[in-house]
């Protein structure tokens, strides 16, 4: 399992070992901006990135992209860090980070600046934007793109010297202000920043820009084949111009771009995702409801779900939107035979059976995991006084309704059919308590063949432990939260938690943070952090019904 599916991109790297371009060498890099946690785009990245050097027997290096300080922070390098690992990738002792480059970085400024490659140019922001012209008229040149090399390497020293205020002047690339791709047209290479920065601290005041750090990253760490995402297409030129007139680093890496992913019913980039956490939207970066891994984590999700989800949604050089469903139908299809299958109530209703004796209780067999009988049973406590979910009982049920009724039967799984004979209710008319009749003869694995249409779960009301249960839903009701004007943070689903009270079964009780159940007719459940010993908190991660449309 190289958990990415062959693609276009494998194509080029069979052609490179086919000609011997890079020997058999094939050498990738994951690498994220330190900015704000990772999420499930992230992992279509990761997935390729690591799972293509696994094909090819090669490596993946894990590159912190810390060139713009204002921004970054240790907290967000630790959480990317713990993400990759629990995905289950491994950089091994390849762990880099770009500004340790900062004093190379600067060198081949330098050398850029003595080959006529780069200037000095301390036009205005705006000026520039003015000068670069735009997709249907060229730029106009500079009037400082023709200092002399002295003079740059001067201005560019004390550029790094600080002795120049924050945006007074920028190293620029000198290639064509005429190019019909504006990139080309003397793009930025540095500029002046006073900002304190999470490694290098206030030692720099002038910083790289992404197109030129980038690509010399890449070629400094061997790397041969730089994936990422579509909106680079057209920097390709810049990366290439980067390493071709420097010279060194033949045979240089080659870019390769390839679709984001985005998914239905939410936002996919960390800068909305900061957003929903800095307004007070969700609890945090990993609230369950988010598709940041540790959300997903933290909801339930496996790294094998998503790993799954990975492979099956490919790699193509179009843009497109995944249905959320088939992230579902991954955590379902992995859950399935490993989780086992157990009894929670959500909505409890009393239920007492006046025949069956006060003092009386039973143990009662099942199974854990129909699917997989290594998962083995279990035994369930049974008594006079129980738990039903109130949803399995209607006083005047629709036609074809089978489950409990008045006067009506159903099979209580693992036990016994039951009958009602009576219904309680409190003064405001509610119903409290339903009294039941049960059926001695027809206890289940005994061989009675007596059949009724409905079998509920439930839970003994003496031995069921209270449980907090977390119902989640999409964070946006929209399958686009971003279609028309409307802000995408008003658009949040108001009902998107819903927090029970319920009963578990007893072996739910003891379940430890990071459990994985399957809680029958209702789903997946997680044993979410917040649990604490005889006090289980229950994240849904998925019901049981699949959309996802094969
Ligand atoms: P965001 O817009 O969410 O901040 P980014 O591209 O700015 O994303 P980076 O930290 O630079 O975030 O991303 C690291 C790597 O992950 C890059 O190679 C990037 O192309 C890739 N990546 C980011 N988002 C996605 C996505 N939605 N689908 C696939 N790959 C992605
Ligand atoms: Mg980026
Ligand atoms: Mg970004």
């Amino acid at each position: 399992e190289h958990h990415v599916g062959s693609n276009f991109i494998h194509d080029i790297i069979d052609k490179d070992n086919a000609s011997g371009k890079y020997g058999q060498r094939v050498h990738t890099r994951f690498p994220p901006e330190p900015n704000g946690y990772l999420h499930i785009g992230h992992a279509k990245s990761i997935c390729l990135n690591f799972g293509t050097a696994l094909k090819y027997g090669g490596k993946c290096n894990l590159r912190f992209d810390d060139t713009n300080p204002s921004k970054e922070e240790t907290e967000y390098v630790e959480s990317i860090q713990d993400d990759v690992r629990w995905l289950g990738f491994d950089w091994e002792d390849r762990l880099f980070y770009a500004s340790d480059y900062f004093g190379k970085l600067y060198d081949y400024a330098v050398q850029l600046i003595k080959a006529g490659h780069a200037y000095v140019c301390d036009l205005s922001a705006d000026e520039m934007r003015q000068y670069r012209g735009t997709l249907t008229e060229p730029g106009k040149e500079s009037p400082y793109r023709n200092r002399p090399v002295a003079e740059n390497l001067d201005l560019f020293a004390r550029m790094k010297n600080g002795e120049f205020p924050d945006g007074s002047r920028v190293l620029r690339a000198k290639i064509d202000m005429a190019s019909p791709n504006l990139n080309l047209r003397d793009p930025v290479l540095y500029r002046i920043m006073r900002a304190h920065h999470h490694r290098t601290g206030d030692e720099w005041c002038i910083y790289p820009m992404y197109d030129y750090a980038h690509p010399l990253s890449d070629a400094y760490e061997g790397v041969t084949h730089s994936i990422c995402t579509l909106e680079f297409e057209a920097h390709r030129p810049l990366y290439d111009w980067c390493l071709d007139v420097l010279g060194a680093f033949q045979p240089r890496p080659v870019q390769i771009e390839f679709a984001r992913l985005n998914v239905t019913y939410t936002v996919m980039s960390k800068r909305k995702l900061r957003a929903l956490v800095e307004n007070g939207r969700v609890a945090g970066w990993d609230d369950p409801r988010m598709p940041t891994i540790s959300g997903l984590r933290r909801r339930g999700y496996t790294p094998e779900a998503i790993r799954d989800f990975c492979g099956r949604i490919g790699v193509a050089k179009a843009d497109s939107v995944v249905d959320y469903a088939l992230l579902e139908h991954c955590v379902r299809e992995d859950l399935s035979p490993k989780a086992p299958r157990l009894m929670a109530v959500l909505r409890p209703l009393k239920v007492v059976l006046t025949n069956y004796p006060e003092d009386k209780t039973e143990d009662l067999p099942a199974e854990n995991n129909p699917e997989n009988e290594a998962l083995g049973a279990r035994v369930m406590p049974f008594g006079r006084v129980l738990y039903i979910e109130r949803d399995d009982f209607m006083e005047n049920p629709p036609p074809k309704y089978f489950r409990l009724t008045p006067g009506g039967e159903v099979r209580l799984k693992n036990a016994y059919i039951i009958k009602c004979e009576e219904v309680v209710k409190d003064a405001a008319g509610d119903i409290v308590e339903l009294r039941c009749t049960y059926d001695p003869e027809t206890k289940s694995g005994s061989g009675s063949t007596r059949k009724v249409k409905g079998t509920v779960h439930w839970v003994s009301a003496a031995c069921a432990v209270p449980a907090e249960v977390r119902l989640y839903d999409h964070l946006f009701p929209l399958e686009d939260p971003e279609a028309g004007d409307e802000d995408f943070l008003s658009r949040v689903n108001p009902d998107s938690l819903i927090t029970l009270a319920a009963f578990v079964e007893p072996a739910l009780g003891a379940a430890n943070s990071g459990d994985r159940f399957q809680f029958i007719r209702h789903g997946y459940f997680h044993a979410d952090p917040d649990s604490a010993p005889g006090k289980p908190v229950f994240n849904r991660i998925v019901g049981l019904k699949d959309s996802w449309a094969k």
